[in-house]
């Protein structure tokens, strides 16, 4: 098993007060990499940083907010000197029900769109600004297995995760020029904070008892399973995969509705 596969590497990671995103500054440090987790959720971030250690930090940092991007970005050269991992993983799932079309509020779809989408672009752009000098960095995405088949009660939020795998596939070239690679993880269903609203939102009669046994549920997975995901592919072990999509949704994606259990 190998270990530091990180060493002296410098990561911003977006989203990273809560769920997927903690937990993938949590794999990054036990590599080796020094993280500046960027979140609007303050007093989480703090402890959530303060529970990982002396290689954590965390700042405040609305992604949707081209201006504060840039600002973390700057941060990370500022503290160490270079940024060579840049996760825009902050998400959100906008208002729910969003699937009457006839009555479909398109100030949440803008909201989506901004968090889920543009921002990913605002990453991108400062992330290239100060990874392109240096010929070398990574820029990944949190995008969703709902990006890849839409999830009926969410189409607006499934629209905002395939619009950031088409992100990460249209700049994969104009990436590749500078020396840079970017890549998408989709998650499938995964046990985080997100997952509960979205499922508690879209079941509005739900009790607290069947919303602990669907947290259970094995279907739901661990966020550190996308933490190892995206560890990949920040790591020089996909130093030849650039522009892809990694689903980790235990086959959902892949053979929805056939009789068959998960793959694990
Ligand atoms: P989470 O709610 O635990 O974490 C999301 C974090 O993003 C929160 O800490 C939140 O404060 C932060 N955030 C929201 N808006 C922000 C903004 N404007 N600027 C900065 N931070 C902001 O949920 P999670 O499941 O860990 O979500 C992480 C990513 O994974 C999201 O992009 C989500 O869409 C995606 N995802 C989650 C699942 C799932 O089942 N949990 C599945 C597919 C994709």
């Amino acid at each position: 098993m190998r270990a530091c596969r990180l060493a002296g590497q410098v990561a911003v990671i977006t989203g990273a007060a809560s769920g997927i995103g903690k937990a993938t500054a949590a794999e990054f440090i036990r590599n080796g990499a020094k993280v500046i987790m960027a979140d609007v959720q303050d007093d989480l971030g703090h402890s959530a940083a303060a529970e990982l250690g002396p290689d954590a930090v965390y700042t405040r940092c609305d992604v949707a907010d081209e201006a504060q991007v840039a600002a973390v970005v700057d941060l990370a050269v500022k503290r160490h000197g270079h940024l060579d991992i840049l996760f825009n993983n902050a998400g959100i799932s906008g208002a729910i029900p969003q699937d009457d079309m006839a009555s479909m509020d398109l100030a949440t779809f803008d909201r989506v769109i901004a968090v889920n989408a543009r921002a990913v672009l605002h990453g991108i752009k400062h992330g290239a600004r100060v990874m392109g000098p240096r010929r070398r960095g990574v820029i990944l995405c949190t995008a969703s297995a709902a990006g890849v088949i839409p999830v009926p009660n969410i189409p607006l939020y499934s629209i905002s995760k395939a619009t950031a795998v088409a992100i990460v596939r249209a700049t994969a070239e104009p990436l590749a020029r500078l020396g840079l690679r970017v890549n998408a993880v989709s998650p499938g269903g995964t046990r985080t904070p997100l997952m509960m609203r979205v499922i508690s939102e879209m079941c509005p009669g739900i009790t607290d008892e069947q919303l602990k046994l669907m947290e259970a549920a094995d279907t739901n997975m661990d966020p550190e399973y996308i933490a190892r995901a995206a560890l990949y592919l920040a790591s020089d072990d996909a130093k030849y995969v650039t522009g892809h999509n990694l689903v980790v949704d235990a086959g959902h994606s892949a053979y929805k509705g056939a009789d068959v259990p998960p793959a694990r």
